[in-house]
């Protein structure tokens, strides 16, 4: 069909650009975090204002088109973007103003987390959100997010106080506890299912500039071993600290000794809302239970530490991720990941775990549309590489690692699966839950405009 009469009209109602192939800066709107989605959207809006995110919702709607909407381009499932369809880019929409009397913060729908962490510590302030600077707020936020001070402040929907957003009929509407507060319940972990969020409204909490942080790295032949001690000792920190897990190559770091770089290693990563010395006496169990080669520890700026693992999981690599939510770390589970890591497809990979629980763990589950708060841990499985030819491999690895690893799963989080399959979608939520967003779903997009994503696929759309 020829749309270039629709096409003209968008073009003169929208103040940012809107890309068609060939145009200058194209290439570079389509590409997104994930080296693997090569894709060619028909038309590409990148959004300056409000009215051009109308005018994007209502042309993908009126001419059936592929919907992709594009926050910071973070999510390994590549669901910024589609082929052949409008992808709606919010990456120039990324205001933040913070208030720090009020401690609220404005956030445009494609910001990217360093920029929202940049502009909350000129005050001392923070939003409880990611671990890498480069991830869109958008998407980690109606995702759920949680990162380095989860425990002790919640996850970023816990965090959340409104947003403003563009519906499938083109309203702009504000959710918040009062108004529409349905889908502010759904936006709270439901993902983008529910419209495009121009506007996030936060509130901030104090926690100065610097926090006592750093990994311990520790042997991989004493995994095990660890583990058993970590999986209890974690579980008994206050909220103020918080203590994760990776197998994964060594980096380069100095105070990693050279013998270990690009060799296998245990990486515990930590941080701590609290003063330095009540830190290291937390930390001291830990750096005991089995031999410590490396020790990164100290205090460190609030920005640095939120950026400090940014290198490892740079753009344009190739990216396939799988997870579970944990019931826990028994021993069976614990040989599982000692043997799949010893076997990692390329020195790029990572299994992560991070611990939850904490004020995050305490949020009732029909709270928020994130519902899995009693998990006390998560496991990622980061698999990473180069070259397409790999790409069956590495995949296969994921794959073969995650069913072996089903059996202790309870849940997954939608921000951490590159696989988007009505089953998984139900996963990430409870039968309850599910119900609740079904219903949302209709009253919001009954004919699904807004699918590519973990999708709630609404009970009209057959
Ligand atoms: P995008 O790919 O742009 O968006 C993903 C989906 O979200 C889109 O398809 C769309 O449906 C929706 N979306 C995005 N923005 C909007 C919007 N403004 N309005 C409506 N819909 C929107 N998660 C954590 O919780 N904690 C972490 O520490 C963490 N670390 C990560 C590290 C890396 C390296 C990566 C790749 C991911 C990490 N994540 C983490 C997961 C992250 O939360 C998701 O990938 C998230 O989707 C990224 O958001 P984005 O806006 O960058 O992604």
């Amino acid at each position: 069909m020829d749309h270039s009469r629709e096409l003209s009209l968008l073009v003169n109602s929208t103040i940012g650009p809107v890309l068609t192939r060939g145009d200058a800066g194209y290439d570079e709107a389509r590409t997104i975090w994930n080296g693997m989605f090569d894709r060619h959207p028909a038309v590409i809006v990148r959004c300056h204002t409000v009215n051009d995110v109308v005018a994007s919702v209502n042309y993908a709607r009126d001419n059936n088109l592929l919907l992709a909407v594009k926050g910071g381009g973070h999510h390994s499932a590549g669901t910024s973007v589609c082929d052949d369809g409008l992808m709606l880019d919010l990456s120039l929409m990324d205001d933040i103003h913070v208030d720090p009397a009020t401690r609220s913060v404005t956030v445009q729908g494609g910001a990217l987390l360093g920029a929202v962490d940049a502009a909350c510590q000129v005050h001392g302030l923070a939003v409880p959100s990611g671990i890498i600077s480069h991830t869109g707020a958008g998407g980690l936020t109606l995702g759920g997010g949680f990162g380095w001070i989860s425990r002790k402040h919640g996850m970023t929907i816990d965090n959340l106080i409104a947003v403003e957003m563009v519906t499938a009929d083109g309203q702009v509407v504000t959710a918040d506890a009062k108004m529409n507060a349905e889908l502010f319940w759904a936006v709270r972990g439901g993902g983008g299912n529910f419209g495009v969020v121009t506007q996030f409204t936060y509130k901030a909490v104090e926690i100065g500039t610097e926090l006592y942080s750093g990994p311990i790295v520790k042997l991989v032949e004493n995994f095990e071993e660890y583990a058993r001690f970590h999986r209890e000792y974690v579980r008994t920190l206050p909220d103020e600290m918080t203590v994760w897990m990776v197998v994964r190559h060594a980096p380069p770091l100095p105070f990693i000794p050279e013998q270990y770089h690009g060799k296998l290693v245990v990486l515990v990563p930590f941080a701590y809302l609290g003063d330095e010395e009540s830190g290291k006496a937390l930390i001291q169990p830990l750096r005991e239970m089995t031999e410590t080669i490396g020790d990164g520890s100290g205090m460190h700026p609030y920005i640095g530490w939120q950026s400090a693992f940014d290198g490892l999981v740079s753009h344009g690599a190739r990216n396939y991720w799988k997870s579970h939510n944990l019931k826990g770390l028994p021993n069976d589970l614990l040989a599982v990941i000692a043997d799949f890591s010893s076997r990692m497809p390329s020195s790029e990979c990572e299994v992560f775990i991070p611990h939850f629980e904490g004020v995050a763990g305490r949020v009732a589950p029909d709270e928020t549309a994130y519902p899995h708060r009693t998990v006390p841990f998560v496991m990622n499985i980061h698999t990473r590489w180069q070259n397409a030819s790999d790409d069956d491999r590495c995949m296969t690895w994921a794959r073969e690692f995650h069913e072996a690893t089903k059996a202790h799963s309870q849940g997954v989080y939608v921000n951490f699966t590159s696989d988007q399959t009505e089953g998984q979608a139900r996963n990430s939520y409870t039968p309850e839950s599910w119900n609740k967003l079904v219903g949302v779903k209709n009253a919001w997009d009954p004919k699904n405009l807004f699918r590519m994503n973990m999708n709630i696929i609404p009970k009209s759309a057959g």
